[in-house]
């Protein structure tokens, strides 16, 4: 019996890619070896770049402006969360980074209104995680500024539609929407490729790696194959337009259920909430174990929130289908009944 996965990541997989993957591993398609054992190929789109690389998103926070900065350049940094916090911490060696926003005295419980950044007017590039998994907050709306956006989207990627257009580069660790670990996506507009960067390894060279279809070494084919079959999962059930529907359902139900109860609460700024990560907290967390026990008997398993917040964390990614929502909500009000 499979449970109803809540980690913020790896994460869950939908179901039907797991039975395919399993059906295919000792023969693919009547070839008589697994995909691990094949050898490999990709393709690219036309304005952009799409990238498969190793490293993860963490390996981006430094590679971006390793490859498309001097480190005397300056970068805008808007911190909104524990990961873009991170991002800064990274990429400052490697350019001059002006932090043009910083939520941390609210918690992280909102994001700077964007009337309130201080923008410097040389910035390369203007860097935001549109989803910080952590701390459950999500920019509604892009950043206006005619300023190259780069975004970390590890944790929103293909959960809702956003006009690739506006950015310079997006990227996004894969163990979230995508697929398994071990596939790091990078999306970057064309021109970006002839930027002067600094000395890097070919492996994260940016041009090198589109110029090779990013095989300029053996890339990590069972990520790669798997992601594969994700994408084909996302585009049977109607593509980004349809998840964007289900995943603002199943975001809904359970903040209605939180804000309907006076024994968990959500502390995110309801401007700024992620459909994808929802923290909350239990009026007593001297209930958290008992809670963690209980759901997980139930097969809903990760439900913890992460140690630098404390109670609980839903992550609510692409392949979770409503019914896990539903239950968890019902066993959530379940268990206040019981507990409260
Ligand atoms: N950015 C965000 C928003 C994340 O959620 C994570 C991973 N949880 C990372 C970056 C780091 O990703 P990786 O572990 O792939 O380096």
């Amino acid at each position: 019996m499979r449970v109803y996965n809540f980690s913020a990541g790896p994460a869950t997989l939908p179901e039907s890619v797991l039975t395919e993957v399993q059906q295919e591993l000792l023969n693919f398609h009547g070839q008589g070896l697994s995909i691990m054992e094949q050898s490999h190929r990709a393709k690219m789109s036309d304005d952009y770049a799409v990238l498969f690389l190793q490293g993860g998103a963490t390996g981006q926070f430094s590679l971006i402006p390793q490859n498309i900065c001097q480190p005397t350049d300056k970068a805008d940094y808007v911190i909104s969360g524990q990961w873009s916090k991170k991002s800064v911490a990274h990429a400052k060696e490697f350019v001059n980074v002006n932090v043009a926003a910083d939520s941390t005295e609210s918690k992280f419980t909102t994001i700077t209104p964007q009337a309130d950044w201080s923008l410097s007017a040389d910035a390369e590039y203007l860097h935001f995680c549109d989803n910080e998994t952590v701390h459950g907050v999500e920019f509604p709306e892009l950043p206006q500024s005619d300023k190259l956006l780069v975004s970390d989207m590890s944790s929103n990627i293909l959960s809702r539609q956003f006009d690739v257009s506006k950015f310079g580069i997006v990227y996004a660790g894969a163990q979230k929407n995508i697929g398994p670990a071990g596939l790091t996506i990078v999306i970057v507009r064309k021109d970006l490729l002839e930027r002067e960067g600094q000395k890097i390894s070919p492996v994260f060279n940016y041009k090198t790696m589109a110029a090779a279809g990013s095989m300029s070494n053996t890339p990590p084919t069972f990520a790669w194959y798997t992601a594969g079959k994700v994408f084909e999962w996302l585009k049977d059930l109607g593509g980004v337009t349809e998840i964007e529907k289900r995943n603002a359902a199943k975001s809904k139900l359970l903040y209605d259920t939180i804000d309907a109860s006076s024994f968990y609460a959500n502390p995110v700024d309801k401007a700024y909430r992620s459909r994808m990560n929802i923290p909350f907290t239990l009026a007593n967390a001297e209930l958290d174990a008992l809670f963690l026990e209980k759901s997980a008997e139930q097969g809903m398993i990760n439900l913890k929130g992460h140690r630098s917040v404390g109670g609980m964390r839903a992550s609510l990614y692409n392949p979770m289908p409503l019914a896990g929502v539903q239950k968890l909500v019902d066993f959530m009000q379940i268990f206040e009944k019981e507990n409260a």
